[in-house]
């Protein structure tokens, strides 16, 4: 045979799987003007979550965050962080200093978050939080030392100024402990924290993790505004005008607003691009009927989504000869990892090869190269749904400072974002496209949205200690 020849079988057989499963799942697929219109629908939720009347019932909570100002470079320091809610739990010490250039020292260590501690009682999942740092600090020999820690707890909270209180609103992803909802974190971890004799720590800031990844982003990048997760969850935060703020007094400067867009849709505005698997994924989920959006976009769940598609197929006969597996029918046994790898540039086809095998199933060259296209499709939604929301944003941004184009840097932290072959690609790209006025630098913040509560301490501290003066 030719090389010619098998160039062309190959063609054929990639192009007549993929018209098959693009026709199949064309719902799943969006067209710029679908983009624009989920973007002028996620506009129109931004000024409901701000105003004053219509905050009560909009499902996108645009949380003011009480952050004003970004780090400016004389911040110093030893402080102290614990970064819980994303794919990893950790604790951290963050050295900032400025030695004619603003510079910082990261040490840190994981540790794992079993199911018991994650969805169990809520005091417990604090005292373990507080076990953990006091190793910590253990291991770093820092035990004899009072230290400033910031908090970052990637989760929707309600924070009022003066009382220093951040409520917890829901959980999201797969946290569930219990008692928790409705109740003030930072004063539960301080609790647990005062249980431990032997160390002597101040929390001194709670922030999103959207939050942190900004700071530490505006640390390196002063034109940083927006910060942006895409891992495990999804949420955007960016710096708003305080006269658009009704919720907080005011009018002078700016003030950071934890959008926690993972909500939009909960109150069925996303109705018409949800899929039969969507609402499926949803009903299996620990939370159904909220964080629809994220439930489109994170990584938690488009593996599940993608095994929901591929189940329905092989029900059809269209994949596997009809012949479903066992594991096939087990919720969570496709991940975000197998998607990714079945998506690498070259390996990607013999990694879906391998890894459908280990799911006892027997596929032809022409289910691998299906497979593949679903993954594709799965993954190339929520990189287009981020974007729209967050041209939504950007294009905020540009209103509220009266310009023709705005330049402006996001920072991104998240799994997803980080270890998807094509993921950062397709979404500038589409980001690009969608809001053409608008020059956009990504900025990847390594461990951003953990060091970042260290970055809010630190500023805080800057603050404080100018207050005095
Ligand atoms: C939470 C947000 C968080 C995001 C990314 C969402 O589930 O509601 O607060 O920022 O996940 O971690
Ligand atoms: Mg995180």
């Amino acid at each position: 045979v030719s090389s010619h020849r098998v160039f062309f079988f190959w063609y054929a057989q990639e192009s007549s799987a993929g018209v098959w499963v693009d026709r199949y799942l064309y719902h799943m697929r969006l067209s710029d003007d679908v983009l624009l219109d989920v973007m002028a629908r996620f506009q129109a939720e931004m000024v409901k979550g701000l105003g004053r009347d219509t905050n009560p019932t909009a499902t996108v909570k645009m949380l003011p965050s009480f952050v004003r100002s970004l780090p400016d470079g004389s911040e110093k320091g030893d402080f102290l962080a614990v970064d819980l809610g994303g794919s990893q739990f950790r604790a951290l010490e963050v050295k900032v200093f400025n030695d004619g250039r603003q510079s910082s020292q990261l040490e840190s260590k994981f540790y794992p978050t079993p199911k018991e501690v994650i969805q169990g009682s809520g005091a417990e999942l604090f005292s373990y939080v507080a076990d953990c740092l006091s190793d910590f600090m253990e291991s770093r020999n820092l035990k004899h030392k009072k230290l400033p820690l910031g908090f970052t707890f990637s989760f929707p909270c309600k924070q009022t100024e003066l009382e220093e209180v951040r409520f917890l609103l829901s959980w999201t992803k797969h946290f569930k402990a219990r008692g928790v909802q409705g109740t003030d974190v930072a004063s539960s971890l301080r609790k647990a924290l005062q249980k431990h004799k032997d160390i002597d720590v101040d929390v001194l800031a709670m922030v999103n993790d959207t939050v942190g990844t900004m700071m530490t982003c505006g640390y390196d990048d002063p034109r940083c505004e927006v910060g942006l997760i895409i891992g495990t969850g999804t949420n955007a935060c960016y710096m708003e005008e305080m006269r658009h703020i009704d919720l907080v007094e005011g009018d002078e400067g700016r003030m950071c607003i934890n959008t926690e867009w993972g909500a939009f849709g909960d109150d069925g505005a996303l109705d018409d691009l949800r899929t039969e698997f969507d609402r499926e994924l949803d009903l299996g989920s620990l939370n159904p009927g909220k964080q629809l959006f994220e439930k489109m976009i994170s990584s938690l769940y488009l593996g599940e989504l993608v095994r929901l598609i591929l189940l329905k197929m092989t029900k059809e006969g269209l994949l596997f000869n009809g012949k479903v597996s066992a594991a096939l029918l087990t919720k969570g046994k496709i991940e975000m990892k197998h998607v990714s790898a079945m998506e690498k540039y070259k390996e990607g086809l013999s990694n879906t090869k391998e890894i459908l095998t280990e799911l006892n199933l027997f596929p032809s060259e022409d289910d691998c190269i299906a497979v593949q296209h679903v993954c594709t499709i799965v993954s190339f939604r929520s990189a287009n749904l981020c974007a729209a929301a967050l041209a939504a944003i950007l294009t905020r941004l540009r209103e509220n400072k009266k310009l023709l184009r705005l330049r402006t840097t996001v920072g991104i932290d998240g799994g997803l974002y980080k270890t998807h072959p094509q993921y950062p690609k397709r979404l500038h790209k589409v980001v690009r496209r969608l809001v053409p006025n608008c020059d956009v630098r990504f900025l990847l913040s390594q461990s951003g949205s953990a060091k970042g509560a260290a970055m809010v301490t630190a500023v805080a501290y800057r603050l404080a200690a100018q207050r005095k003066q």
